[in-house]
C-alpha cells in the first residue's frame, strides 16, 4: 500500500468510522509512515471533532405532538374517505332530508299520479267513445247515403214511370 492508497482510505472508511475493508494493510503502512500517521491525526482533528461539539438540536415537544396530531388526525379522514361507499352517501343523505315536509309531498306526489292515471284512463275510454261515435256516424251516413240513393233511385223511377206513363197516355 502507498501512501495515496492509505489517504483514500483514511478520508473514507475511516472517517466514516466503517472498518477498513484494507485495515490490517492500512495499520501496517501507518506503522511504517510518519507522514501518513499524521495525516490520519489532522484529518480525525479537523472533519470530525468540528461536528463532536454541535449540540443536537432538539424540536419542542409541543410541535412534535401537534405534527403527529395532525398526521393522525389526516390519516384517519385518508381512511374514513376510503371507507365512504355510497350506500353510506344515500343513508346520509336520507338522514339529512326533512321528512315533515316529505310526507306532504309524497301524499301530493300520489294524488298527482292517481289523477295522471285516471286520466289517462278516462281519455282511452273517451277516445274509445269517440271511436265508437264516429263508427255510428260512419253507420248513419253510409245508411243516409244509402238511402238517398234509394230515393234518388225511387225518384227516378217515379220520374221515368211519369215519363212512360205520360208516353203512354199520349
Ligand atoms: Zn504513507
Amino acid at each position: 500500500m502507498n501512501c495515496e492508497q492509505a489517504r483514500d482510505i483514511i478520508l473514507t472508511d475511516c472517517l466514516d468510522e466503517r472498518p477498513a475493508k484494507a485495515g490490517a494493510e492500512l495499520t501496517a503502512h501507518l506503522a511504517g509512515c510518519p507522514s501518513c500517521a499524521e495525516f490520519l491525526l489532522t484529518a480525525r482533528k479537523d472533519l470530525l471533532e468540528p461536528f463532536d461539539v454541535l449540540t443536537r438540536e432538539k424540536m419542542p415537544v409541543t410541535v412534535t405532538q401537534a405534527v403527529m396530531s395532525r398526521i393522525r388526525q389526516e390519516r384517519e379522514e385518508q381512511l374514513a374517505r376510503a371507507e365512504h361507499s355510497w350506500w353510506q352517501d344515500l343513508r346520509e343523505a336520507l338522514a339529512a332530508l326533512n321528512w315533515p315536509v316529505l310526507v306532504p309531498a309524497g301524499a301530493l306526489a300520489g294524488i298527482l299520479a292517481g289523477w295522471l292515471v285516471f286520466g289517462v284512463m278516462m281519455e282511452d275510454k273517451r277516445l274509445q267513445l269517440a271511436q265508437n261515435e264516429r263508427v255510428l256516424f260512419l253507420a248513419q251516413v253510409a245508411d243516409s247515403v244509402a238511402d238517398k240513393s234509394r230515393d234518388m233511385a225511387d225518384y227516378g223511377t217515379t220520374i221515368e214511370t211519369y215519363f212512360l206513363e205520360e208516353k203512354e197516355n199520349s
